[in-house]
């Protein structure tokens, strides 16, 4: 048996399904919202919509991390669609490009 890290072992990882949670849900929420959804808009809303989220690991096998996700997804709805919603406010407010 080899010492591997803890972070490096073959057929698990580790991920922050936060991550894919607000990735899912994104473009629908900021449809709703009427948000610019050029490709700089949507990555400052969906860092700054993550830095305000608890950020929730989960071990997964590799490939394995939306069967999970939609599992647990529904607990935090809420939140992440707060959190993506404030971020757009504040993007749309300080866009990195002309209106
Ligand atoms: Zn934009």
């Amino acid at each position: 048996m080899q010492n591997q890290s803890v972070i490096n072992v073959q057929d698990l990882e580790i991920k922050n399904y936060m991550e894919a949670c607000v990735g899912d849900m994104l473009r629908s929420v900021l449809d709703g919202l009427n948000a610019c959804q050029c490709d700089n808009c949507v990555m400052d809303i969906l860092a700054i919509a993550l830095n305000a989220l608890p950020t929730k690991y989960v071990v997964t096998k590799k490939g394995e991390l939306y069967t999970k996700i939609s599992n647990l997804q529904n607990q935090f709805d809420v939140d992440i669609i707060a959190a993506i919603a404030k971020a757009s406010v504040i993007v749309s407010r300080n866009p990195r490009h002309d209106r």
